[in-house]
This record gives C-alpha cells, sequence and structure tokens, in this order.
C-alpha cells in the first residue's frame, strides 16, 4: 500500500476539545472589551469547527482520512470484539490508476479519485464509514455486518464504477476497482490483523484479473 502523505496539522484532538471546553472561561479572563467577547466566543468556535473538520478529512475528496481512519478502527474493532458483534472492513484500490495519470495527467486522476469517492459515499448506509486511506485506496467499515453481506453494497459499488461514463477534459475514460474485503473472526486479535487480511484479499483480486470483489471466507 502507498505511504499516506496526509496535512501537517497535528494537534491532538483532545488538546483541541479541552480549548473548546474552557473558551467561556478563559476569554472572560482576556483584557478586552465586555461587547466584543461574544464575538471572540463565536469566531473561535467556528474556527475550531473548521480545525477539527480538517483534521479527520482528505481535502480532495473530502473523504475521512487516513488518521481518522486509525481512531475509528480501533475503536470499532474493540467494541464489535466486546460485544460480539459483526464488522466487516473492506480495502478499495482503483485499477491500473497510474496508467490514467501517465495517459491524461494528474488533474484527469484527481477527477477521477473524486468521482469514485462520492460514488463510494453514494452507495453505503449512514452507518458506514468511508475513508482515503492512500493515493488511490479507498477504506469502508461497515458496523453490524458480516462480510457476505457486506459484498452486497460492494459489488453494487463495484459494477456501478464499472459503468460509470467518466469524462474529462473530452476524454471518455472506462474506470474499474478491486476489493478485498475481511469480517471479524475470533481468530483476528488486532485491528492492524483484521485490516491485513483484507489487504490479502485485494491482493489476489488484483491477480485474479482485478474488477472484483474478493473475501477470504470465499477463498
Ligand atoms: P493496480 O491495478 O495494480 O492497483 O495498478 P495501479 O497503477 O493502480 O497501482 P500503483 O500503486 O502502481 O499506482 C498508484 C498510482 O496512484 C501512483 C500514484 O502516482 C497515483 N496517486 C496517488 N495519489 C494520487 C493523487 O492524489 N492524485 C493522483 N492524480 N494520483 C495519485
Ligand atoms: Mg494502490
Ligand atoms: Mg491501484
Amino acid at each position: 500500500m502507498d505511504n499516506f502523505k496526509g496535512n501537517d496539522f497535528d494537534l491532538p484532538p483532545e488538546v483541541l476539545d479541552q480549548i473548546q471546553e474552557n473558551i467561556e472561561e478563559i476569554i472572560k479572563s482576556f483584557p478586552i472589551a465586555e461587547s466584543n467577547k461574544i464575538d471572540v466566543i463565536k469566531k473561535i468556535n467556528f474556527m475550531y469547527s473548521r480545525t477539527k473538520y480538517m483534521s479527520v478529512t482528505d481535502p480532495l475528496t473530502g473523504l475521512y482520512n487516513r488518521r481518522h481512519f486509525e481512531n475509528t478502527i480501533e475503536r470499532e474493532f474493540l467494541r464489535a470484539k466486546r460485544y460480539k458483534s459483526d464488522l466487516s472492513i473492506a480495502l478499495i484500490d482503483v485499477d491500473f490508476f497510474k496508467k490514467i495519470n501517465d495517459t491524461y495527467g494528474h488533474l484527469c486522476g484527481d477527477y477521477v479519485l473524486r468521482e469514485i469517492a462520492y460514488l463510494t459515499l453514494e452507495n453505503f448506509r449512514k452507518t458506514d464509514m468511508v475513508f482515503r486511506y492512500g493515493g488511490e485506496e479507498i477504506v469502508v467499515i461497515l458496523t453490524e455486518t458480516p462480510s457476505d453481506k457486506a459484498i452486497i453494497p460492494l459489488e453494487r459499488l463495484r459494477k456501478a464504477i464499472e459503468n460509470y461514463p467518466f469524462y474529462y477534459d473530452g476524454n471518455s475514460m472506462k474506470i474499474t476497482i478491486s476489493i478485498g474485503v475481511e469480517g471479524l473472526k475470533e481468530e483476528i486479535l488486532t485491528p492492524e490483523e483484521f485490516l491485513d487480511n483484507a489487504d490479502k484479499s485485494l491482493y489476489i483480486a488484483k491477480e485474479r484479473g482485478r474488477n472484483q470483489v474478493v473475501t477470504s471466507s470465499s477463498l
């Protein structure tokens, strides 16, 4: 998998939350006119929401970013283990994406990524979460969903992308994706192992000719 090079913003979310919670107290002690304090608080609240949004999203696609994925998978993994609930993870990789960049340029590649992000978001339930994992890789966490059920929306997405009329700067393109899915099982002990299993299935999907969904339970 590609290394993710996100933005450099790195203030721990807990610190931000603490500042936010105490903002009225902090501002009270500021040497500014009482009448300005409401405005200052409003501005800080706005900056807080914007910073919070930026810290969890990827600027190109608007999807949740890799950092948010790491936090979320840790939490969902522990929750599913504790309550013995179903959980699936899907790793999506665009087929021959380098060729799109090489043939039509990087901006066209960016366009394709944004369209794929949009189609992916549109395809899943509100309770499922979609993240940009790396360059042209997307990861979806499907809560309360075993892998045999996860395959249904994933197949639907695969077909939607295969049939989508990608069009950029006068060029029509056919794009496909490969997907590796893993359902949580007793013997999976860490979130890393869980993701790694999905990655292994993705690798098999590539090997078998791409444009397909592979899950370890059907191998
Ligand atoms: P495969 O079917 O085996 O996945 O082939 P591939 O060409 O998709 O795989 P590879 O990993 O070689 O290429 C991924 C490419 O994604 C290379 C990199 O330049 C491109 N890429 C990564 N991030 C971005 C981005 O933000 N925008 C654009 N346009 N391209 C990106
Ligand atoms: Mg890749
Ligand atoms: Mg690829």
